[in-house]
């Protein structure tokens, strides 16, 4: 059976193109980029032009970028770095609705004694801006906000929020792991000091990625060792995740606005066919300002891990809004957030589509779904116990 594969804000498959561009550096072309001889430093040379292509993507100048493993590593990079860098500042301003590679090491830097401020988001998902403004203080050492939300596509006007930010002192950190590829970039305009994305989100492998950290702001590496990345990072670069990465920001750039036209268009398809189609459903999340290639739908009174099983049999893959731990469901932090009510968050559904996906896959998904949760609606235990708590059948 064919996969149906509509969970791209999880991961994306490796471009074809991207792959080809890195198979000669995992046999013939092995040297070390910082030798001294010719054969690893073609190597070095490659690098080059993959962070000339990364750069190109973010608007930013080449030195500006600095290779890593991963989104993760970019936002803890960033966020120690900026708290490093100012010592006497004590306080961080993020949201709650960011992903967990910010928002766990904000809480564990809380139990270090530092000082947080979680700001909140409305039912669409957004945030307040007076609020941003009500909580900088002279002692905010950073501010980090994501630029879209991955669970609901929800995009942050981050130019706004970094000049207000900025105009008080402190850094600004924007994790746009979602945005690479989906919104243009140009960091000449946008005044964050450090922005990080992640290869295998936009059709480059897993373990790289890439931190923007702007010329002339106080930075503290995270790894220590060799003097790779000009010491900035320390580590045997992953030659082929790098050379993955520039490709694809290379082809992401190219194909910003096919994202923006086609894939936004078939999202839009699958979103009205199945508002159409289901009773008792909606969308989560502005849709006014969202990524072109996001919907998160809930389906009152159905458990969202019973909806990914069932559709998991017709091959299509998507994300819940729910994790079952510990025997009971909980809604995702952002749902929470965003106050969604509690029969809504259960059933919630995140399909995050990509160029790859096809208007063939959606009509098997507005053809399978509907049935779906008539199904499961007929047997749902909700319906009849509205309010109360259910229990976790995952
Ligand atoms: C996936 C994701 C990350 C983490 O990136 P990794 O490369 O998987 O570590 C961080 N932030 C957002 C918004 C993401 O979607």
């Amino acid at each position: 059976m064919a996969v149906i594969y509509l969970d791209n804000n999880a991961t994306t498959r490796v471009d074809p193109a991207v792959l080809e561009e890195m198979l000669p550096f995992f046999s013939e072309r092995y040297g070390n980029p910082s030798s001294m001889h010719a054969f690893g430093g073609s190597v070095g040379r490659e690098l080059s032009q993959a962070r000339e292509r990364v750069a190109q993507a973010l608007g930013c100048a080449p030195g500006e970028v600095v290779f890593n493993a991963c989104g993760t590593e970019g936002d803890n990079t960033a966020i120690r770095s900026a708290l490093a860098s100012q010592p006497e500042k004590r306080h961080i301003i993020t949201t709650r609705v960011e992903h967990p590679a910010v928002l766990n090491v904000v809480k564990h830097l809380e139990r270090k004694g530092y000082e947080a401020t979680y700001l909140g988001v409305d039912h669409e998902g957004m945030l307040d801006l007076d609020e941003l403004r009500d909580s900088l203080r002279p002692d905010t050492a950073l501010v980090s906000v994501m630029w879209a939300n991955n669970e609901t596509g929800a995009v942050f006007p981050i130019h706004e929020i970094a000049r207000i930010a900025k105009e008080r002192g402190a850094l600004v950190h924007t994790d746009a792991v979602q945005v690479l590829g989906k919104i243009p970039i140009d960091l000449k305009t946008l005044p964050v000091d450090f922005l990080a994305v992640s290869g295998h989100k936009v059709h480059a492998p897993k373990g790289v990625g890439a931190l923007f950290v702007r010329k002339g702001v106080q930075y503290r590496p995270f790894m220590l060792g060799g003097h790779q990345e000009h010491g900035r990072r320390a580590g045997t670069e992953n030659t082929t995740g790098i050379i993955g990465l520039g490709k694809a920001c290379e082809i992401a750039q190219a194909n910003i606005a096919h994202e923006n036209s086609a894939v936004k268009a078939l999202r839009d398809r699958l979103e009205a066919g199945l508002l159409a189609a289901i009773p008792e459903a909606r969308v989560n999340g502005s849709t006014a300002s969202r990524l072109p290639n996001t919907t998160n739908i809930s389906f009152q009174y159905v458990e969202g891990e019973a909806i990914l099983l069932m559709m998991d049999a017709f091959g299509i893959c998507a994300s819940s809004g729910s994790a079952c731990t510990s025997g009971s469901l909980e809604p995702s932090h952002v749902l929470r957030a965003m106050g969604v009510p509690f029969t809504y968050a259960h059933g919630s559904i995140r399909f995050s589509l990509s160029r790859f996906n096809t208007d063939a896959e959606v009509d098997t998904v507005l053809a399978e779904l509907p049935k779906i949760i008539a199904r499961l609606r007929e047997i749902s235990p909700f319906k009849r116990q509205e309010g109360e708590a259910p229990a976790c059948t995952c």
